[in-house]
C-alpha cells in the first residue's frame, strides 16, 4: 500500500540544511494578531530523497501521452515533440518581462506577430488573437466579439443555433454571453439538418456554432449550403475550431464561410495540455469583425514590431497581458518544424489512422454512422453492454493493458459512446496493439464479463465512485 505524503513524516526531520541568514526568525510580532495562526502549521518532515521518490513514484502511476498511447477522442493527445520544449526555454523567451520595453523585446513581437500571420493562413480568416488560453475562452472571446458586432450595428439579436452533437462547452460560452440556445438535431447521417435548421433560423438570431468534422468525426457536406443560409439571414458563422488536425492544410473554415473560429494550440499544434493547462484558444475573425478584437494584438510597421491597442471596437482584454507566451513559442516551433507540407500531412495521417482503426473496430464494436470518418471516430457499447459491460467498464479494463481509455459516452447523441482519436503521430505497431486489445476485451466480455466490470486491476487505484468523487470530494488526508 502506498503511503501519502503525510504519513511518511517524521518529526524533526529535514529535506535541506541552510547556514543561518542572520535575520530574526520570529515575525509574528510585525503581524496582527488575529491574523496569527493559533495551531502550528501541519507540515510533513521528509528528507529530499524522500520527497523526490514521492512525487518521482506518483508521477509514474499516472497515464500521459509520453508513456502510453491516448487515444481520447477530440482532445488531442498528440506527441508533444521536444524541441518545442527547448525553445520555449531559450533564455530570451523564458526570462522576459511582460513590461519590459517594446525596443528590448522585438524577438518576442515578433513571433507573436508571425504566429497570428500563419493562424490567418491556416484559418483562412483575416486577423487573429493570441490572448484567450484555452478553447473554451476563445469560443467565449468570439462570442462575445459576435454579441458586440450586433449591438454596434444596432441589431438585436438573442439566439444562438447549437447543433446537438457540439462540445458542452460551446453552449456554455454563448450562454456566458448571454444568448439563448437553439439546439438542434442531428439527421440519420449524423450532419446537421438543415430542414431544422429552416425551422428555427429567423432574425433574432446571432449566430451557429458549429464544429466540422463535428464530434462524430464526420464532415458536414452541407457547409456551403448552411453558410449561405446563415449570411442570408443576416447572421454569423461559428467555427470551433479545437481539432484542426482533420483539415489543416486541405481546407479551412474561411473557405468554408465562417466569420470567427477559434483553434486550440495545445492541440492541433503540439503543446502539452491535460490536469488543466496551460493552453492557448487563439481567436480568428473575418475583416469585418477585425477591429473588435481583444487589445493589444501583435503588429508591424517599418519593420518594428508592437503591441497595438487602437482597435476601434474591441471588446477589451480578455487576459494579463498577452496570452500564454510559452504556449505560443511552442506553437510556433510546431508551425516551422512541420512547415507547409507537414502540417498538410499530419491532417492526412491523423484521418488515415482513424480510419484504419475504424475499419479494424468495426465488426467488433457498433459503430452507428458507417461513413468515411476524419480524425475521429465514434463506437458505441451497446452490444456489449447487453452483455454485461458498458462502455465505461471497456474504457477501465484498456488502462490493465496500458493503453489511456478514450472519451465516452460523448457525443451524447450515441449510446454507451466511445470516441476514439488516435492522432497522426502513432506508428501501425501501436494502433496494431490497440486493435489486439480492444478485440480481446471484447472477448472477456463474452467469456467472463465479470472481470472485466472489476478492471482495473493493474493500476494502483481501482474503479472508484466518480459521482461520490465529484459530489463530495475528500480533500483531506484524514
Ligand atoms: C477540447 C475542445 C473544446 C474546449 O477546449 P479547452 O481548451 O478544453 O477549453 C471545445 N470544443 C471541442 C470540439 C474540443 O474538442
Amino acid at each position: 500500500m502506498t503511503q501519502i505524503i503525510f504519513e511518511k513524516s517524521r518529526p524533526g526531520t529535514r529535506g535541506v540544511k541552510l547556514p543561518d541568514a542572520g535575520v530574526e526568525h520570529n515575525l509574528n510580532k510585525y503581524l496582527p494578531e488575529n491574523l496569527l495562526k493559533e495551531e502550528k502549521l501541519d507540515l510533513p518532515e521528509l528528507t529530499e530523497l524522500d520527497v523526490m521518490r514521492h512525487f518521482i513514484n506518483l508521477s509514474r502511476k499516472n497515464f500521459s501521452v509520453d508513456t502510453v498511447f491516448y487515444p481520447l477522442g477530440s482532445c488531442t493527445m498528440k506527441y508533444n515533440p521536444k524541441i518545442n520544449e527547448y525553445a520555449a526555454s531559450l533564455d530570451g523567451f523564458l526570462n522576459i518581462h511582460p513590461n519590459q520595453d517594446e525596443g528590448t523585446a522585438q524577438g518576442a513581437l515578433q513571433l507573436m506577430y508571425e504566429l497570428q500571420e500563419y493562424l490567418k493562413i491556416i484559418t483562412g480568416l483575416d486577423a487573429v488573437s493570441l490572448q484567450p488560453s484555452a478553447g473554451a475562452h476563445g469560443e467565449f472571446t468570439g462570442m462575445l466579439i459576435v454579441k458586440s458586432y450586433f449591438e454596434k450595428k444596432g441589431e438585436k439579436r438573442t439566439k444562438v443555433i447549437i447543433p446537438d452533437s457540439a462540445h458542452g462547452t460551446n453552449p456554455a460560452s454563448a450562454k456566458m454571453c448571454g444568448f439563448d440556445i437553439v439546439e438542434i438535431k442531428s439527421n440519420s447521417k449524423g450532419l446537421v439538418d438543415i430542414e431544422e435548421l429552416k425551422k428555427v433560423l429567423d432574425n433574432d438570431v446571432a449566430a451557429l456554432m458549429m464544429t466540422n468534422p463535428n464530434t462524430l468525426g464526420l464532415f458536414e457536406e452541407n457547409i456551403q449550403e448552411i453558410s449561405k443560409l446563415m449570411h442570408d439571414a443576416g447572421a454569423l458563422l461559428y467555427y470551433d475550431g479545437a481539432n484542426l488536425n482533420a483539415i489543416m492544410g486541405i481546407t479551412n473554415p474561411g473557405l468554408m464561410g465562417f466569420d470567427v473560429v477559434h483553434v486550440n494550440l495545445h492541440k492541433t499544434f503540439s503543446t502539452p495540455h491535460g490536469g488543466g493547462g496551460p493552453g492557448a484558444g487563439p481567436v480568428a475573425v473575418v475583416e469585418k469583425l477585425a477591429d473588435f478584437l481583444p487589445v493589444p494584438v501583435a503588429a508591424k510597421k517599418n519593420n518594428t514590431y508592437y503591441l497595438n491597442y487602437d482597435l476601434k471596437n474591441t471588446i477589451g482584454k480578455v487576459k494579463a497581458f498577452y496570452g500564454n507566451f510559452g504556449v505560443l513559442v511552442r506553437a510556433y516551433t510546431y508551425i516551422l518544424t512541420m512547415g507547409k507540407e507537414g502540417l498538410k500531412k499530419a491532417s492526412e495521417d491523423a484521418v488515415l489512422n482513424a480510419n484504419y482503426l475504424k475499419e479494424k473496430l468495426k465488426d467488433y464494436y457498433d459503430l452507428p454512422y458507417d461513413r468515411l470518418c476524419m480524425h475521429e471516430f465514434v463506437l458505441s457499447a451497446d452490444k456489449q453492454k447487453h452483455e454485461g459491460v458498458n462502455a465505461l467498464g471497456i474504457a477501465k479494463r484498456l488502462m490493465d493493458f496500458d493503453i489511456h481509455p478514450p472519451t465516452v459516452y460523448f457525443p451524447l447523441i450515441v449510446h454507451e459512446a466511445m470516441m476514439i482519436e488516435p492522432t497522426e503521430t502513432e506508428s501501425k505497431e501501436t494502433l496494431d496493439n490497440f486493435i489486439d486489445v480492444m478485440r480481446k476485451i471484447n472477448t472477456e466480455i463474452q467469456n467472463d464479463p465479470a472481470l472485466v466490470q472489476e478492471s482495473p486491476l493493474k493500476t494502483s487505484v481501482s474503479k472508484v465512485d466518480e459521482t461520490l468523487a465529484a459530489r463530495q470530494p475528500n480533500l483531506r488526508w484524514k
